[in-house]
């Protein structure tokens, strides 16, 4: 079987709503491809899970779809449908910046609301609003908890879903009742996902471009010079292919020590390539992968290297300081009790902005038909890309829109 996955779907929504248990009702329980820690640590742990989806040739839709190797209802050997990648995105108000990173990765999302509360509750709109504005475009909306609530409020929750959604990107998503918790209606779910979500087609062509999402030193401390084990990068490939001997650069990169406003990107080879938590020797989009490189340790330990941009060398975008971008700008503040309207954006403010899975501050130098913005740190960027913008709204950064980049 194919050991990478062929498509990264997000779970998102409101705190306590129930993704974590979502993901444990498709994977621990239902299957038994739940991925490990490898022994090389290159496999990342961004909260997510693979998870093969199978169909019973027997049995009749939606009975049939199921993650069991054998059919729960009637015993056959299943077939292999496809895996996926599920990222299980954070619902706390203070991760919004790791959602929209998350959400740069995704090709579909499972927007999970618990029924037993109203809806919207802040981050069920805040995240919905957030795939809108990355343009995540397929999504599906699990009514979770339907096993405590009475038939009345299924029935209210499901209107008041429907009433918040209008409009959105998820207007016309199906809504399927389930019990993450007693795993019930997750074939309908599976089946819901099969025929909604499609894998993205990759043009194998293009350049390959990997969003890196965390980096890591992997060597115990005190090992030996001869033993010492080169950086790992970790994240998703979005487009093209990379194999084990491939030359590699990562931008930015790493500040010049001689001057401080320029960056250095980096070059490497790889040596090691993990996908699904298995070794391979080539890997392509889909899941999330990692990359043994030759690095200098000291360079990719802690996360230093998240939110760059990895592909061959002479191939990746430019690294922008400053980026002009035409706004695009929520009518609301979402994410709050007390919602507020977006003012539009001001000479000198700072905006939180998120771009693929890079997190920057960028503080406005010019507002024209289009703004621009001088970035703490730069990003790698093309012309055309969509950039998430947040506003210091109280004590926390609240999504106000998006930029194209100009
Ligand atoms: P997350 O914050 O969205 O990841 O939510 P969790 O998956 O951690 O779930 C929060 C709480 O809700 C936990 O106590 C779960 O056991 C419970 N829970 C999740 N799904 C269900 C469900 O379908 N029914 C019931 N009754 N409880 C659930
Ligand atoms: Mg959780």
């Amino acid at each position: 079987m194919k050991i990478q996955a062929d498509v990264n779907i997000g779970l998102v929504g409101h705190v306590d709503h129930g993704k974590t248990t979502l993901t444990k009702a498709l994977s621990g329980v239902w299957t038994d491809t739940h991925s490990e820690e490898t022994k090389r640590g290159i496999s990342i742990r961004l909260g997510y899970a693979d998870i093969v989806f199978r169909k019973c040739p027997e049995c009749v839709e939606p009975l049939a779809y199921t993650t069991l190797e054998e059919c729960p209802h009637c015993g056959a050997k299943t077939e292999v449908l496809r895996k996926i990648s599920f990222v299980d995105a954070p619902g706390h108000e203070t991760l919004m910046a790791t959602m929209l990173s998350g959400a740069a990765i995704m090709d579909g999302a499972v927007l999970v609301i618990a029924a037993n509360e109203y809806c919207p509750q802040p981050q069920t709109k805040e995240h919905l609003m957030a795939l809108d504005v990355i343009g995540v475009k397929d999504i599906i909306i699990v009514q979770n908890k339907i096993d405590i609530v009475s038939k009345e409020r299924a029935i209210k929750s499901y209107n008041e879903i429907k009433e918040f959604v209008k409009g959105t990107n998820a207007e016309n998503a199906p809504i399927i009742p389930v019990s993450a918790q007693q795993g019930a209606n997750i074939d309908v779910l599976i089946e819901s996902i099969e025929k909604l979500i499609k894998t993205p087609e990759r043009d194998a062509n293009k350049p390959s471009k990997m969003y890196v999402a965390r980096s890591f030193d992997i060597n115990k401390p005190g090992s030996g010079p001869d033993k010492l084990q080169g950086g790992v990068i970790g994240g998703s490939l979005v487009e093209g292919t990379l194999k084990i001997g491939d030359k590699i650069e990562i931008k930015p990169g790493i500040i010049n020590k001689k001057d401080k406003n320029d960056w250095v990107s980096l070059t490497s080879e790889i040596i090691g390539l993990n996908a699904g938590g298995k070794e391979v020797e080539e890997v392509g989009p889909g899941g999330l992968i990692g990359i043994a490189t030759k690095l200098d340790p000291s360079l990719t330990k802690a996360d230093s290297l998240s939110g760059s941009v990895a592909g061959k060398p002479g191939t990746l975008p430019d690294v922008l300081h400053n980026i002009n971008m035409k706004p695009h700008l929520l009518e609301r503040v979402v994410g709050v009790k007390d919602e507020t309207d977006v003012v539009p954006i001001k000479l000198k403010e700072p905006l939180m902005i998120n771009c693929g899975t890079t997190t920057t501050i960028g503080v406005i130098t010019e507002v024209k038909k289009t703004v621009t913005a001088s970035l703490k740190l730069p990003v790698c960027a093309d012309v055309g890309d969509r950039v998430a913008l947040s506003r210091r709204v109280g004590a926390r950064w609240r999504l106000i829109g998006y930029g194209i980049i100009q």
